[in-house]
C-alpha cells in the first residue's frame, strides 16, 4: 500500500500542493507537493513507517527553516502534535506545541525556567533540536528527558545524552514529548519577567517575517556588531533586506524568495570574513531537495 492509502485509511490529515511560504516564517519557497500532519505518538509512528525509503523534510512551525525556491517532496509536521501536562513541578509538552504556550502555561502554573520562550515562535520540538535558548537561558538547562522516535522505535532519551551545545543537539530521530523541569516562584515575578522580554525583543527585533538570527554568535560575541561593522545593515538583495533594526535578521519585504535569502546571507558571511576574518556559521536550516 502506497503512503497515502496508509495515511488516508489512518485518517492522518495532509495536504497536497502547499506553498513553502506558508511552512515557513521567513514567508518564501517553492511548492511542497505533500505535507503530512500526525497529531499524536501512534499517528506519528504510522507515517514514518509508511515512509520507509523516501526522503522527507521534518518541520515544526518553520520558525528556523528556509524553504528551497524548487520546492520539496514530501515535509511531515508535528506542529499538531500537542498537549502540555503538569506532573509536579515538571512540564511534559509535546512536540508541536508553542514555545509561547508553554511560557504562558508555565507561569498559570506557576513555575518558572520557560520565561525566555515568550515571543519565540517555534515548537518544542525544533526547539530540542536546535537547543533554542535566550536572554542566558535554553532548552538545554530544563530538558530532563525527551521521546523520540527514531529508526522505528519511541525511546526515552536522557538529556545528558542529547549533547546539548550552543545552538546544537545530538538528537537523532523526531521528538514526540518531552519532559522539561521548572521550579515554582510567585507568578507576579514571572509575569513581569515575561512582560520584559516582550517589550525588549518588541524594541529589538524586526516585524517583518524572517528567520530569527542568521548567524550564530562567535565565540560567545553576538553576529550583529560584526554585520554592522561590515556594513551589511539595510544592504538588501531583491526583497530580502538586512534590518536595520537587528542586523542579524534578514527580512521578507514581500515576495523574497529563498534565493534572495541565501545570496544575502553569503554576502553578508563574506564582507564579514574580509572586514573582520571570521566566518559566521550559519544558524537557519535549509530544506532542500536537490
Ligand atoms: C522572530 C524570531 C525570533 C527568534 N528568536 C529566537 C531566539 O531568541 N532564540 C532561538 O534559539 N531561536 C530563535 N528563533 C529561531 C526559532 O524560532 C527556533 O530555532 C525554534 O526553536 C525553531 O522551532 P521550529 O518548530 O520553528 O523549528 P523548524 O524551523 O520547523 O525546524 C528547525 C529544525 O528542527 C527540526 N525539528 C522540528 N520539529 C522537530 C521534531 N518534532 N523533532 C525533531 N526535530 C524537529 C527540523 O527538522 C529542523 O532541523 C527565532 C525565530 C524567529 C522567526
Amino acid at each position: 500500500m502506497d503512503y497515502l492509502s496508509v495515511w488516508k485509511s489512518n485518517g492522518i490529515e495532509y495536504q497536497e500542493h502547499v506553498l513553502g511560504a506558508t511552512l515557513s516564517t521567513f514567508r518564501a519557497g517553492g511548492e511542497v507537493d505533500l505535507v503530512v500532519y500526525p497529531n499524536d505518538q501512534t499517528q506519528l509512528q504510522i507515517v514514518i513507517d509508511s515512509l520507509k525509503g523516501v526522503k522527507y523534510h521534518l518541520f515544526g512551525l518553520g520558525s528556523n527553516t528556509l524553504v528551497s525556491d524548487s520546492g520539496l517532496k514530501v515535509v511531515v509536521c508535528t506542529k499538531r502534535m500537542q498537549g502540555i501536562e503538569k506532573e509536579g513541578d515538571d512540564l511534559v509538552c509535546f512536540a508541536g506545541e508553542a514555545m509561547p504556550k508553554v511560557a504562558k502555561y508555565a507561569l498559570e502554573s506557576g513555575l518558572t525556567g520557560a520565561e525566555w520562550m515568550t515571543g519565540i515562535p517555534g515548537s518544542i520540538g525544533g526547539a530540542i533540536k536546535m537547543n533554542a535558548g535566550a536572554y542566558g537561558h535554553g532548552m538545554a538547562d530544563i530538558v530532563v528527558k525527551v521521546l523520540t522516535l527514531w529508526d522505528g522505535l519511541a525511546r526515552w532519551v536522557e538529556a545528558k545524552d542529547l549533547k546539548f551545545g550552543y545552538r546544537t543537539s545530538s538528537l537523532k530521530g523526531i521528538v514526540v514529548k518531552a519532559v522539561l523541569r521548572l521550579s515554582p516562584k510567585d507568578p507576579a515575578a514571572i509575569a513581569s519577567t515575561m512582560e520584559q522580554i516582550a517589550l525588549t525583543r518588541a524594541r529589538t527585533q524586526p516585524h517583518e517575517p524572517s528567520l530569527g538570527s542568521v548567524f550564530k554568535a562567535y565565540q560567545g560575541r553576538p553576529a550583529a556588531p560584526y554585520i554592522q561593522a561590515a556594513g551589511m545593515k539595510g544592504v538588501k538583495i531583491g526583497q530580502a533586506k538586512v534590518s536595520g533594526l537587528h542586523c542579524n535578521f534578514i527580512v521578507n519585504q514581500g515576495g523574497a524568495t529563498a534565493r534572495d535569502y541565501l545570496r544575502l546571507a553569503d554576502s553578508v558571511q563574506q564582507k564579514v570574513y574580509e572586514q573582520a576574518g571570521i566566518r559566521l556559521e550559519r544558524e537557519f536550516v535549509l530544506a532542500t531537495d536537490e
